[in-house]
């Protein structure tokens, strides 16, 4: 099966149906993008394109994303949607590996022509209006993705370390995401309304396959981001909404509740769902989310090659406050999805006991066939079958697992192991702070010492005294940071997550503040 049968399914259904809205204008009925997917796979097929080729999609959110993904996969070609961020140099290096075809793109994100497309096409064209036309005959089914493989999306990894590398996602695994999104995340109706306002091209476009499942609403905000005020006025339009958020936009939502003086019953009218993940989600910050915009959460953990399909906490768990553990729920990822297995293993690949941290492994239909084009990266990654994470974490004897940041991530000093995200929990709980993010530094008597970098809520709002004592009422003394380090704002990439490498380059290049 493709997805594209997907969309077949509800343009039979419900043709006439609004499906996609850009801002709160409609932009397609479901029987419009059917027409538009099918018209653009049957000029892709005629321009000569074969089953199992990619095309390239390099543009911010639009509502045309849906129906360029949608006429790929009816065509049975594989889509590369590229981070609309990246430098034209850095796409041109993706180019040369996945060898798209032709390219979709935003003349703001790729002013010129990028090399190694046969056929460069600019979204808001007179070109693409005549790509989408609807044909008389355009085709009626889906051309079925070449097996094996089937490859839907090449996800190319943000490549913190090296060059990315290209995720081969299938059909079968995106099916598999988006019926386990109605088990363990949430279930969708008809009714109901995904907006998307992280980036497509990542975790968020996936959310329009369980969303397409339903025969849901889609809508991709005229500002194309995240803008409280204008998802604000959204919802009450199009209403309650659904949406995949990272930490730090959850953090911007709730910041714009608070000031605006909303409350719980307020962001029942806007939001029915906030899914967020893709990064750590601090206590304090889901405690304040809970308080201010009420029961509307559930934390999804994934990856690039197990896209948002690992463990789920839910909304459940996350209200259960009762619990003789909540706090260490809250601190969890959750429990393993539907259709995964997790394990936590040492070195070897042997399983650990449940306390006992290691690296994280996951197994199931949601994992990714493999690396394109890299068999050494595959055979690294995939081991029997089991996806080798590259996170650390641990799991309790409920099957709840807590992540201990990523193996490259954590912190030796003196031999001992530390986490910077336990000493960020910490941290995040004093007065005066807004963000942190902890670092280990190289240093010639420890090996390691920890540095927090730290934004305070206004510039004189604590100090490293105040910090320190806090830390040192709180946890163990070797934890605790070195170093302090007030900065305005923390570097994030394009999906709002903390860029740890850069923040570390930055300790090469700043002198040691007198303590
Ligand atoms: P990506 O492949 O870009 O989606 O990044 C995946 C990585 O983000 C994972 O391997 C984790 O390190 C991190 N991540 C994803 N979800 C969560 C979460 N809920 N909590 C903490 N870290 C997460």
């Amino acid at each position: 099966m493709s997805l594209a049968h997907l969309l077949l399914r509800h343009a039979r259904l419900s043709p006439d149906k609004d499906a996609i809205f850009h801002g709160s204008q409609a932009h397609a009925s479901y029987g419009t993008w059917a027409a538009r997917s099918a018209s653009l796979a049957s000029r892709l097929i005629e321009a000569g394109l074969q089953p199992g080729e990619r095309v390239l999609i390099f543009m911010g959110n639009h509502p045309r994303y849906l129906e360029i993904l949608w006429a790929a996969w009816w065509a049975g070609l594989a889509v590369v949607p590229v981070n609309a961020k990246l430098h034209p140099r850095e796409v041109e290096w993706i180019i040369g590996n996945a060898e798209p075809a032709w390219g979709f793109v935003s003349a703001d994100v790729a002013p010129g022509p990028l090399a190694g497309l046969a056929r460069q096409i600019e979204v808001d064209s007179p070109e693409m209006d005549a790509l989408l036309a609807p044909l008389p005959d355009a085709l009626a089914q889906p051309v079925l993705p070449r097996v094996p493989g089937d490859l839907a999306w090449l996800f190319y990894t943000s490549g913190t370390t090296g060059r990315p590398k290209g995720v081969m996602i299938t059909h079968r695994n995106l099916m598999t995401m988006g019926l386990t999104y109605f088990v363990d995340v949430d279930p969708v109706a008809a009714h109901d309304t995904i907006v998307y306002a992280a980036p497509m091209s990542h975790g968020a476009g996936l959310y329009a396959i369980p969303h397409l499942m339903a025969g849901a609403r889609h809508v991709v905000p005229a500002s194309g981001g995240v803008d409280p005020a204008e998802l604000q006025t959204l919802g009450r339009a199009l209403g309650p909404l659904s949406t995949f958020a990272a930490p730090t936009i959850v953090k911007r939502l709730v910041d714009h509740a608070e000031q605006a003086g909303l409350g719980p019953a307020d962001a029942a009218a806007v939001w029915k769902t906030i899914v967020y993940g893709g990064a750590p989600m601090y206590v304090a910050d889901i405690q304040r989310a809970l308080r201010v915009m009420g029961p509307r959460f559930v934390q999804i953990y994934g990856q690039g090659e197990t896209p948002m399909v690992a463990t789920a906490l839910a909304r459940a768990h996350l209200t259960d406050t009762a619990h003789p553990r909540h706090l260490e729920r809250l601190a969890s990822v959750g429990v393993a999805q539907t259709p995964v297995q997790l394990r936590v293993a040492d070195g070897q690949g042997r399983e650990l006991p449940a306390g006992e941290v290691g690296e994280v492994l996951v197994r199931g239909d949601s994992v990714m066939a493999g690396y394109w084009r890299n068999p050494q990266a595959t055979a690294a990654a995939l081991h029997d079958g089991w996806l080798v994470t590259g996170d650390m974490g641990s799991l309790d004897a409920d099957g709840f697992l807590t992540l201990k940041d990523r193996s490259k991530d954590l912190i030796i000093s003196g031999g001992s192991n530390i986490y910077p995200r336990e000493v960020e929990e910490v941290l995040l709980t004093a007065a005066g702070v807004a963000e942190v993010a902890v670092v280990g530094a190289p240093d010639a008597e420890w090996g390691e010492v920890v540095v927090a970098f730290v934004v305070p809520l206004r510039p004189d709002a604590t100090t490293n005294l105040a910090l320190d004592e806090h830390c040192l009422a709180q946890m163990a003394r070797f934890k605790r940071p070195k170093r302090y380090l007030f900065v305005a704002e923390l570097p994030k990439n394009n999906y709002g997550k903390v860029l740890k490498t850069a923040l570390r380059e930055q300790l090469n290049e700043t002198p040691k503040p007198q303590r």
